[in-house]
């Protein structure tokens, strides 16, 4: 309460800038999502214009497909470019989903338009955002304690956060900790998932109820859906996301099997073994273009990864491309895994 005394009563000429942004670029992420097919079209041909000017090139179609190792050499000893109106660089360093580990540029604005899609997401799978998340990443800052807790923002998101640090426990603790803190979502890898699910049981603790379960990255396969569902009582929402560019899509809200891509922040193909585009529902190669990663642009950057893709959701009909039979690579990426906080 006194938290809501001290900030929201002084609306509007005491909201955060940032938390402005947030809420805007949320609503926007939204609305583009949700709106006839020819908004994010416009919207994207527009980005992608810029973004090719900015890259000296013209035609999108016949730019080669970048690869890892390619944008490894290209970046990781340039310094980073961007307009100034995308705001101050920060050097990223990755070990990457492959194991190459990469160096890259990212700007505030990329940044904080990966942010603003975990709180689009928050309103597509309708969390309540009073309720407290558990995060368990490996890319979390070390931490004294069982966890972080991270003070909820009466902006973003009001509900508490507690944040910890993957590696510093075993399974074990991460199993009795999420017991004993019963949170409402849990936001961690498909790994951490599976094994937390395994000692619960192994060990008869006592199994909280969950409602949701964020995961970021590794395979969430059918039966790992069907233990979460089992022994917490949780849906999977799984997230689809690479370092290099940030968030690429998002569970559908409807399904277990479908995908919105992230159309205000990548444009994602699938291709076939000649390069060509995969016809829709065949799986392909999955690349991707970053329309606000011009630090260090990735256009048409193969992610190693394989989906088919439609050119709306099949389960919730929204006007999107959406992609099926995501094949996932089984090693984790080290991004972290956001809950809020990216
Ligand atoms: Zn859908």
């Amino acid at each position: 309460m006194d938290t809501f005394r001290n900030t929201l009563l002084d609306w509007p000429q005491a909201a955060p800038t940032a938390a402005i942004h947030t809420l805007t670029d949320a609503d926007f992420i939204r609305s583009l999502e949700l709106g006839p097919q020819q908004w994010w079209k416009t919207w994207q041909a527009q980005r992608l214009a810029e973004l090719l000017q900015w890259v000296g090139k013209n035609d999108f179609t016949s730019l080669p497909v970048l690869r890892r190792e390619e944008f490894r050499v290209q970046f990781g000893a340039h310094p980073g470019r961007s307009p100034q109106e995308h705001g101050a660089l920060t050097q990223i360093h990755s070990s990457g989903s492959t194991g190459v580990p990469v160096a890259f540029w990212r700007s505030e604005l990329a940044m904080r338009i990966n942010f603003s899609h975990y709180l689009a997401d928050h309103r597509r799978q309708s969390r309540d955002l009073h309720a407290a998340l558990a995060v368990i990443a490996a890319m979390q800052d070390p931490h004294t304690g069982s966890h972080n807790p991270v003070a909820g923002d009466p902006w973003i998101y009001p509900g508490a956060q507690l944040v910890r640090n993957a590696v510093q426990f075993t399974m074990l603790e991460h199993a009795q900790w999420v017991c004993k803190h019963t949170p409402e979502y849990l936001a961690t890898t498909a790994t951490t998932l599976s094994n937390i699910l395994s000692l619960i049981e192994l060990n008869r603790l006592p199994a909280p109820r969950v409602a949701q379960i964020l995961t970021s990255s590794g395979i969430v396969t059918p039966e790992l859906r069907m233990r979460a569902r089992r022994i917490l009582g949780a849906s999977i929402r799984d997230r689809y996301a690479c370092d290099e560019l940030g968030p690429l899509a998002f569970q559908c809200p409807q399904s277990d099997d479908y995908y919105h891509v992230a159309v205000a922040n990548a444009i994602v193909e699938a291709v076939a073994a000649d390069g060509q585009l995969a016809p829709e529902g065949i799986c392909g190669n999955l690349l991707a273009t970053g329309l606000h990663q011009w630090a260090s642009p990735a256009l048409r950057y193969e992610l190693g990864e394989m989906a088919a893709i439609h050119p709306h959701c099949p389960a919730c009909g929204v006007s999107v491309p959406t992609l099926s039979q995501l094949t996932r690579r089984k090693q984790s990426p080290t991004h972290s895994l956001p809950g809020v906080a990216p």
